[in-house]
């Protein structure tokens, strides 16, 4: 079996900082699922790969350091479906960690200029690669489509009844628009890691084939740290504290920065004496591997 929630648990952070504003905060470990496929990533293939008969192709895209490359070519080992990786530039000499580990899962890796990269979601793009490929699925990159949505729906049903807030770090808002998708009421806080997301809406819209109520969605904008995986001293020494004082380890690109923006906001005022928060773990920590030696302590 392919999901296996056993590992999944909920670490609740204790602090006198919390308890004197009455509110619970929690985390649900998804980065605990397992070292390579870990967080969402499992739960936006989950339907591609239910989807796939044998004998096809599975063709999906992402950077050298995609974690949703990592988990496409781990979840095809094991399920023993042959995978193509187009990964965006050129070849470089020394492969990133990430690819490295691709390739020892099975993918084949397709180096394309950037220019050619960003062509992907053309009809030419993807009518080329049916035709080399007769027998194949594709998934966008990071699973941003509705089965990828639909597949990330099911992290609510592991959400405690009792909860008020639930967060997650947003790229392709595939996993915002899943959570959206399954709310229970709940409110769904977003915290974009890329700068000047506008389209988030209609990002949601789009993949949750306009199935969804906004008024449950929140986001919060101001915590990219200038982008796409950049980082501050501030959010690596925050992410130092988060480990020292609750024993949890996040990734600077995602679950960082997601982390950092909930702690800001709840000294800020934003969540209301007895919320009970969920941040939603989403893995990512491989990630962390490309930073030099001695940046984090964990
Ligand atoms: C991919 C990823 C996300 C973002 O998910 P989207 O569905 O693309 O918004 C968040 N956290 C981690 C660790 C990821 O790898």
């Amino acid at each position: 079996m392919l999901f296996d929630y056993s590992h999944i648990k909920i670490d609740v952070l204790e602090d006198n900082w919390l308890r004197e504003k009455n509110i619970s905060l929690s985390v649900l470990r998804l980065d605990a699922i397992h070292r390579v496929i870990s967080g969402n990533k499992l739960f936006k293939l989950h339907y591609f790969l239910e989807d796939i008969s044998s004998g096809k192709i599975l063709i999906t895209f992402g950077g050298a350091y995609s974690n949703h490359l990592a988990a496409t070519a781990y979840a095809c080992k094991l399920s023993n479906i042959k995978c193509i990786g187009i990964v965006r530039g050129e070849k470089p000499k020394e492969l990133s960690h990430t690819l490295k580990q691709c390739l020892n899962d099975g993918m084949e890796l397709r180096f394309v200029s950037r220019e050619i990269y960003d062509q992907k979601e053309d009809d030419g793009f993807l009518k080329k690669l049916e035709e080399e490929f007769k027998e194949s699925i594709v998934i966008p990159e990071g699973g941003y489509h509705f089965k990828g949505a639909k597949g990330v729906a099911m992290i609510m049903d592991l959400i405690p009844d009792n909860t008020t807030h639930v967060c997650c770090a947003v790229g392709t808002a595939t996993t915002l628009a899943g959570l959206l998708m399954n709310h229970k009421q709940k409110k769904i806080i977003g915290v974009p890691v890329l700068k000047g997301m506008h389209d988030i809406e209609s990002r949601i819209s789009f993949l949750s084939e306009n199935n969804v109520d906004l008024k449950q969605l929140a986001l919060l904008n101001e915590y990219h740290f200038g982008g796409y995986a950049k980082k501050t001293d501030e959010l690596i020494t925050f992410m130092n504290e988060l480990h020292k004082r609750y024993q949890l380890p996040t990734d600077f690109v995602y679950t960082g920065k997601m982390m950092y923006a909930i702690f800001d906001q709840i000294k800020k005022g934003m969540f209301a004496s007895g919320s009970n928060i969920v941040c939603i773990h989403t893995g990512g920590l491989q990630g962390n591997l490309s930073l030099p030696k001695g940046t984090l302590f964990f």
